[in-house]
């Protein structure tokens, strides 16, 4: 099972790649997470993008093509997996549509995760909120002004992905504002269909 997962920041991408990871047991691929872990290991990727990255802004398409190239290439992706937070543009679309056909694989399904822009920012000062009482570390792009750029860049360059996907027949939508038990209910019965048609 290959998915994507899409939507803008705040909207929950990554809590329902979780538990699609528990249910499905295939792994979450977090450009996000890779490249915070490629900062905190100080390599030559993680350097280039720290700055940028803590910003608001986005990577450049050629450093995170290669690293989902790479990362799909580990044996725990023989099964599937889940992107989250990668295609973001549509050039990183249309390299990730020739990356999977030249290894031989395709798509199942892309999820598009539909919330309202006006209550994401009360989200993202909420998961702020609770990662700093849980004694963890705030992500260093979690403040407002971050956000609002994230956000200005999923509106620029990530939003005409639903149109990019719409045309080539993969693209499912979901309630995003739903509870987050109906949204996983709601994918759930996606990801099942895409199965048995698969
Ligand atoms: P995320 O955890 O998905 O919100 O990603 C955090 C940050 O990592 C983003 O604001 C970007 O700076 C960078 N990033 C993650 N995925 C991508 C991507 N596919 N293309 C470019 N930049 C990315």
């Amino acid at each position: 099972m290959r998915l994507i997962l899409l939507g803008p920041p705040g909207a929950g991408k990554g809590t329902q790649a979780e538990r699609l990871v528990a249910r499905h047991g295939i792994p979450q691929l977090s450009t996000g997470d890779m490249l915070r872990g490629a900062v905190a290991e100080g390599t030559a990727v993680g350097k280039r993008a720290k700055a940028v990255m803590d910003s608001g802004g986005l990577v450049s398409d050629d450093i995170v093509n290669e690293i989902v190239s790479e990362r799909i290439d580990q044996p725990d992706c023989e099964r599937g997996f889940i992107l989250d937070g990668f295609p973001r543009t549509v050039p990183q679309a249309e390299a990730l549509s020739r990356m999977l056909d030249g290894k031989g694989m395709k798509l199942d399904a892309v999820i598009e995760l539909r919330v309202d822009e006006d209550a994401l920012v009360e989200r993202i000062e909420k998961r702020a909120a609770e990662t700093r009482a849980a004694g963890r570390e705030v992500r260093a792009d979690d403040n407002a002004d971050a956000f609002r750029k994230r956000l200005q860049e999923y509106r620029a360059k990530t939003a005409p992905l639903s149109e990019y996907y719409a045309g080539t027949g993969e693209l499912v939508t979901v309630d995003g504002m739903a509870d987050i038990d109906a949204v996983t209910a709601s994918i759930d019965e996606i990801v099942t269909s895409a199965a048995t048609n698969s």
